[in-house]
């Protein structure tokens, strides 16, 4: 039986990460464990790994392997501190390498860890969740009797069709971040040529509306003011597949009630719905949030990816180039209040194998068309395992990569007319609801939070972090939005938050 008191968990990866990492948290706390304050030592070391792009899977290597090595010099410490005691022995401390990583790189990580028990993958051959076989690995080495589990039954969803379940996680300690994921949706089996995702998380699997609520109250009550609804495909919420032309029943109608349910939550200051796939956003969820506004915030991530036909046949996504135009139009119709037009941002892939210029050129086509408000631009990797990375003959060469990326930032970023600038400058002289966050760290007369629009606020102000104020913005640069305080919007208590 081991001795365990302190734990620390490192996360790299997406949102779903983090809101897996919170579930870890809760499984740790619920056994006595506390979590390491930053510097100190900790007897167990989670790494929650990622492996979706080459970048990815070497950041999770090094984060493992700077794990190792702070426990081996922790080990060395408490050796020679005890040198003159010749029965003390370092008792070696533990990790758990969790999550994408060490499924797509199953061998490495167990020969990285030096033990299979420390290494828990998505996968499994009896079904068990991630997270079940986290509990059981550590109750093993806390010598604790394991709790009797059972399967549970598949979910009917609000339209009666049987969707695999998600369990919900038991928020377990006080909030120290304004913001909170959660994970309503896991899985994906579009198989996009490339992306990894489908062989790690193949099976969906989604939160009930009644288990989502009951999560979402409890973060609510230890001081989240905001919500981030997230998931591997949200726009397969309630659904068994995440392949449009197999629903049943396609669109996002199960999410749409989801929103209606979570939104009613009191005290909810804000809730955001986090990446979702171009092809789910339908007229239902559009309404939905509309009606539930200002809860519910006009600020969407629509991955385009590229804006040629030809590339996105290629990389098998479910939408054309026309098809992503009239929705951005439906999204711009929808949430577009007083001339105030929602934040919608993006992921573009550039250098897809085979892409030309014709394909690059038609990709800023839209998003010139789109007015994005940020681009996050990946220059395409191979990923091993995929299909895209045996089409190694139309891979192209690293410097037009390099050169159409910086085409695609220099849009975003340019400081005169960028997209980023202008998009905030259309906030110029508006209100807009802020949450402050922390203070400013260029002058602490200054708080920072992001309005509903998505935009980070500068604004000077003695309220506290959490409170939801009313700004004006006053000034828009290149890098800084400014603002000036009206007045809180709200008088809800303050919990947790310092
Ligand atoms: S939709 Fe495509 S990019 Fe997104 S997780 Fe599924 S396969 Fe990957």
């Amino acid at each position: 039986m081991a001795t365990m008191s302190k734990y620390r968990i490192t996360t790299l990866g997406c949102r779903v990460n983090h809101a897996e990492a919170r579930e870890f948290h809760s499984l740790l706390t619920k056994r006595g464990l506390i979590q390491a304050a930053k510097g100190e030592s900790a007897d167990l070391e989670v790494i929650h790994t990622c492996s979706v792009t080459n970048t990815a899977a070497a950041k999770s290597r090094n984060a493992l392997r700077r794990a190792l090595r702070r426990q081996a010099k922790d080990c060395q410490n408490s050796q020679d501190h005890h040198a003159t005691s010749p029965t003390h022995h370092c008792v070696q401390p533990s990790i758990l390498v969790t999550g994408c990583f060490t499924t797509t790189n199953t061998e490495e990580a167990i020969r990285l860890a030096g033990d299979p028990n420390r290494v828990i993958t998505h996968d499994s051959q009896d079904g068990s969740t991630m997270a079940l076989r986290f509990a059981r690995q550590l109750d093993d080495w806390l010598g604790r009797q394991r709790p009797q589990t059972s399967i549970r039954k598949p979910i009917t969803s609000s339209s009666h069709r049987r969707v695999l379940p998600l369990k919900v996680v038991e928020p377990s300690s006080p909030a120290s971040h304004i913001r909170a994921e959660l994970k309503i949706q896991d899985g994906c089996n579009a198989h996009c040529t490339f992306c990894i995702i489908p062989k790690i998380r193949s099976t969906l699997r989604s939160k009930t509306i009644a288990d989502t609520v009951l999560e979402a109250t409890k973060l609510v009550d230890l001081g989240h003011k905001e919500i981030v609804l997230t998931g591997i495909f949200i726009g397969a919420y309630g659904h068994e597949t995440a392949i449009r032309k197999k629903q049943a029943n396609p669109g996002a109608e199960p999410l749409a009630d989801l929103v209606d349910a979570v939104a009613s939550i009191k005290g909810l200051q804000r809730l955001r719905i986090s990446s979702m796939e171009p092809g789910d956003i339908s007229q239902i969820l559009l309404d939905a949030m509309i009606a539930n506004a200002p809860v519910v915030v006009p600020h969407l991530h629509l991955p385009l990816q590229s804006g040629s036909d030809a590339i996105l046949r290629k990389m098998n996504r479910q939408y054309c180039r026309d098809q992503y135009i009239q929705m951005i139009d439906q999204v711009n119709e929808a949430l577009t209040i007083e001339k105030l037009r929602p934040a919608i941002s993006t992921d573009i892939i550039c250098g897809f194998p085979g892409e030309t210029e014709a394909d690059f050129q038609a990709t800023l086509d839209v998003v010139n068309y789109a007015k994005f408000m940020h681009l996050h631009v990946f220059r395409y990797s191979p990923r091993s395992g995929t299909a895209a990375a045996r089409w190694s003959d139309q891979h192209l060469r690293p410097e037009i990569l390099k050169q159409r990326a910086r085409t695609l930032m220099d849009l975003e970023e340019h400081p005169t007319h960028g997209l980023s600038i202008n998009y905030r400058r259309h906030l110029l002289n508006r209100t807009m609801r802020v949450i402050l966050e922390q203070p400013d760290k260029q002058d602490p007369q200054f708080m920072t939070g992001r309005c509903d629009h998505y935009a980070l606020v500068h604004v000077p102000t003695s309220q506290r972090r959490g409170t939801l104020i009313d700004v004006e913005i006053t000034e828009v640069t290149s890098s800084r939005t400014l603002g000036k305080a009206i007045k809180p919007c709200v008088d809800l208590p303050i919990l947790n938050l310092n």
